[in-house]
């Protein structure tokens, strides 16, 4: 199979240290605790437990997205949290082999985001892990949001960038969230959860797929 697109997740996925995932959970709880009037401890509570039963109920991984909308909340207000609480500066750097890999890969066919996070957000993490020049375009949640898993979504993407499920290789570090749906429509998918993960991936940019510009 010839790869004609490759169609990364941000969080999680071009980088590996849980501190800013962390942060991103306790910022969603403060904005669960003011919706419900309860205290920030027992809105993590309640998105845990959320987050477990939909998990249990749907057969795949609920997002933090999912449980925060069962639980009443407003995605776009949640990002607007999550745009001004946060500081992605404070929790990641630049890793050079991660770089290397994108440079490589890019070189063969193009390079998407498609995340769940915003995009003030995203641009941000993307300029600190000196990722940004790799991808050729950013899908956020703004785009409609629909967290993923979203077929309608996928099918859209698809048609933005011009190509077929079977044409993409899809990378993501969570299989329900990220990867399940792509493959069920024919793609080609990566699960990243460490480094040695995602240095795996030189294994698609191979000197036979150089046909990026048909
Ligand atoms: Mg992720």
């Amino acid at each position: 199979m010839t790869i004609r697109a490759g169609i990364f997740d941000l969080d999680g996925t071009l980088y590996f240290n849980d501190s800013l995932g962390r942060e991103i959970g306790r910022v969603a709880a403060q904005y669960i605790a003011m919706i419900k009037g309860i205290d920030q401890q027992a809105a993590w509570q309640l998105i845990k437990e959320t987050r477990r039963r939909l998990t249990a109920e749907n057969g795949s991984e609920a997002s933090l997205s999912l449980a925060c909308e069962t639980l009443g909340g407003d995605l776009r207000e949640l990002h607007r949290w999550f745009s001004e609480k946060i500081t992605p500066e404070a929790h990641l750097q630049r890793e050079e082999q991660v770089i290397a890999v994108l440079s490589g890969l890019a070189a063969r066919f193009p390079l998407y985001i498609y995340t769940n996070n915003n995009i003030s957000l995203t641009a941000r993490i993307m300029a600190i892990l000196g990722v940004s020049e790799f991808f050729t375009r950013v899908f956020t949640i703004e785009d409609d949001w629909e967290p993923k898993p979203n077929k309608a979504t996928v099918e859209a993407i698809m048609a933005a960038i011009g190509r077929r499920p079977s044409e993409c290789l899809f990378v993501g570090d969570r299989f329900d969230i990220d990867l399940r749906l792509p493959e069920s429509m024919g793609a080609k998918v990566h699960l990243v959860t460490t480094l040695e993960d995602f240095l795996e991936l030189e294994k698609f940019d191979c000197g036979g797929n150089n046909e990026r510009n048909q």
